[in-house]
């Protein structure tokens, strides 16, 4: 993958996107995965996530949440994202190298889980193990899933992108027990019972990407999909 000529603008407007955050979450429920769902096809490209940006995520997390960990245990929340951006190779090269981040200037550099492309390929940036920086406040908790495209409705006009990101983040629900109702668009990060921050400065920090209107389509949608079936 080529760096995109823009790549600073990019790394801009990523980090708009993706940030961290503090805290530690409401009770420890321990919800149990007690389902399944077919896992849609994903492309494994990891970007690098060393032990020097484990050290990092581990600090980050202590900064802002009370906890050392860099691993991401029960996940309890998927946060849904726009990359401001056209392709999945430049959200790949934004998250990839291990930079302060544009808006906080903080390490580890920010990044998401996923990246759904518009031609619906779906490609995985860090093992579902690794706390990822891309939602202030639910970082210690959140699965990040960006959207190749510039705004909500992109997403919500292509079918194949669509599909995919609803076939995911299903998949993810399932895997994990995670609730329709946590399923949320970056802009709704406030309003989730698991958002803390422990930086008074950032404790109101969201960002405009996945708005409530958006979301309480998407939702509609994921509510019509297959459940969960029982693992047997
Ligand atoms: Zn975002």
């Amino acid at each position: 993958m080529t760096l995109p000529k823009a790549a600073t603008a990019v790394a801009a407007a990523l980090a708009l996107c993706a940030l961290a955050a503090v805290a530690i979450g409401p009770a420890s429920a321990s919800q149990q995965a007690t389902a399944s769902a077919s896992r849609p096809p994903v492309i494994d490209r990891p970007i690098p996530f060393g032990p020097k940006r484990k050290r990092e995520m581990a600090a980050y997390s202590k900064r802002h949440y009370g906890q050392g960990r860099w691993r991401l245990r029960h996940p309890r929340v998927i946060v849904e994202h726009m990359a401001q951006t056209g392709t999945a190779a430049a959200v790949y090269n934004a998250f990839a190298p291990d930079r302060p981040d544009v808006e906080l200037g903080e390490l580890p550099n920010v990044c998401a889980h996923f990246v759904v492309g518009s031609s619906g390929r779906i490609y995985e940036l860090v093992n579902l193990r690794t706390r990822c920086r891309h939602t202030v406040g639910l970082n210690w908790t959140a699965i990040g899933i960006e959207h190749v495209g510039y705004g909500d409705g992109d997403v919500l006009g292509n079918r194949r992108q669509l599909r995919a990101s609803l076939w995911l983040t299903q998949w993810l629900r399932c895997r994990f027990g995670i609730r329709l109702g946590d399923t949320i668009g970056h802009n709704e990060s406030l309003g989730s019972p698991y958002h803390h921050e422990l930086v008074p400065s950032l404790r109101g920090q969201t960002h405009g990407d996945w708005r409530h209107s958006s979301m309480r389509v998407y939702r509609s949608k994921l509510a019509r999909m297959k459940p969960c079936r029982p693992r047997g």
